[in-house]
């Protein structure tokens, strides 16, 4: 099982270390694997058995392009591991299908493992299944679902945040149908908590989770793990 945690724009740098200090004892009496994505000003947090994954990074080396960070900023670090097609990066940051393909590839031919995420906005689910397949399936274009360094999360959008997740039915029919996408390891991610986390992680192609507000807390997060 992956247990991960995305920790968006919270917590500073000081504070992730803290964060990472209390996890590690946690991390250490636990065989899952566990990953943190921390804010850009804190990837330096390293702890051995936990690794840290970028939440972004802009698909060159280094260069003009003002605010973002290249790999050579995540390779000073020894980051290894991006998240790509987050739905805030797509809905909110206005990231196209076309440049996520683009920044999957070029991290691709560097090896990180890409943790890439698929969702539907509300919308979209209370369409037909059709319609919310072709819609998830759209998120596949222009990505090697053979890369054998990929990992796939799938977070609908309205569970995001909200405090409302699928029902566990919803979740093992999704995630069967993206199995046949990809037999990529499958993560499942929104609204995910410490009262629902052990029942999600027992779901059919359910191969771990990608976890935002209830990972804040060292000691919530750690609970997670421990339920896992
Ligand atoms: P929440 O766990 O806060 O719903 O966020 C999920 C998420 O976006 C993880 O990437």
């Amino acid at each position: 099982m992956i247990i991960a945690a995305n920790l968006k724009t919270n917590l500073t740098r000081k504070a992730t270390h803290k964060y990472m200090q209390e996890l590690d004892s946690c991390v250490q009496k636990s065989s899952q694997e566990v990953i943190v994505f921390p804010a850009i000003s804190s990837l330096d947090a390293y702890k051995t058995d936990i690794t840290v994954g970028a939440q972004n990074a802009y698909p060159v080396e280094k260069g003009a392009f003002t605010g973002e960070i290249g790999l050579e900023h995540l390779t000073e670090f020894g980051i290894k591991t991006i998240l790509i097609g987050h739905s805030e990066r797509r809905h909110i940051l206005g990231e196209s299908q076309e440049f996520i393909a683009e920044k999957f590839h070029y991290f691709k031919e560097q090896g990180f493992r890409i943790i890439y995420c698929v969702g539907e906005p509300l919308a979209v689910r209370e369409s037909s299944k059709e319609e919310m397949l072709a819609y998830l399936y759209q998120q596949y274009e222009g990505i090697d679902t053979q890369y054998e360094n990929l990992i796939i999360a799938y977070e609908p959008v309205w569970a995001i945040g909200t405090g409302k997740i699928p029902t566990l039915e919803d979740i093992a029919d999704i995630h069967s149908e993206l199995k046949k996408k990809s037999s990529a390891p499958l993560l499942y991610g929104g609204s995910v908590k410490v009262n629902n986390v052990k029942d999600i992680l027992q779901v059919e192609n359910v191969d771990g989770v990608l976890v935002g507000s209830a990972a804040l807390y060292a000691d919530h997060f750690c609970s997670m793990i421990q339920a896992a």
